[in-house]
């Protein structure tokens, strides 16, 4: 498994480390809630300490949960039951105390992994909606029958907007997904590419704006 290791101290998360290493994983150690939060793609499931130098661990996990549902596993001293209630409904797959017994830590890596795995259907290729079609496959758009040009940017945001047709989107996530990061001001740069989707596209009403939230394709 890739892991990556939110953890600030150092006994704590070398051990960690080498001894997720030892058992042939991957494991990358963090510091800080922010460096999960620049970089959090790429790993099979995140292992999170609660207590950290610039935030504590659930407002990270909530701000992680905006945008990716990777597992995450707390490990963490904080041992009373409303943290551990406050951890699992705040977004955590899995709760475990500290010092962790590593054969059990990865036993719950390995269910929270799975069950993700289970859960991630493949998603749709072709999304017809009105006269607007989307072959994913092929990064090809039409609109009433003809191919309308769209810039990479463009197109990954109609990808991002159709894999679940009806359904929200959030700036955070389409910013994350496209310019690989929610938390830094491209939020200029989505308003420019959606304005330029939206006049090729030319169909009002395809992508409705949700005031405060995001957007919505079709429906
Ligand atoms: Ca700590």
């Amino acid at each position: 498994m890739r892991l990556a290791v939110v953890e600030d101290d150092d006994g704590v998360g070398d051990a960690l480390v080498e001894a997720l290493s030892a058992r042939g994983h991957e494991a990358r150690r963090m510091r800080r809630g922010a460096d999960l939060l620049i970089a959090h793609r790429g790993y099979d499931a995140v292992i999170l300490d609660l207590g950290l130098p610039d935030a504590d661990g659930l407002h990270i996990l909530r701000q992680l949960r905006e945008v990716n549902p990777v597992p995450v596993v707390i490990l963490t001293a904080r041992s009373d039951e409303r943290s551990i209630v406050r951890g699992l409904r705040g977004g955590a797959d899995d709760y475990m105390i500290k010092p962790p017994r590593i054969a059990e830590l990865l036993a719950r890596l390995e269910n929270v992994t799975r069950r993700a795995v289970a859960a991630t259907e493949p998603p749709q290729q072709l999304v017809l909606t009105g006269d607007v079609r989307v072959d994913l496959t092929a990064r090809r758009v039409e609109v009433g029958g003809a191919p309308i040009m769209l810039t990479a940017k463009e197109f990954e945001l109609v990808e991002a907007l159709v894999e679940r047709p009806g359904a929200a989107v959030s700036r955070q996530q389409l910013m994350d997904r496209i310019w690989g990061d929610a938390f830094v001001a491209v939020s200029r740069s989505l308003d420019v590419h959606m304005a330029g989707l939206r006049q090729k596209l030319n169909r009002p009403g395809l992508i409705t704006t949700i005031r405060g939230y995001g957007y919505r394709w079709g429906e």
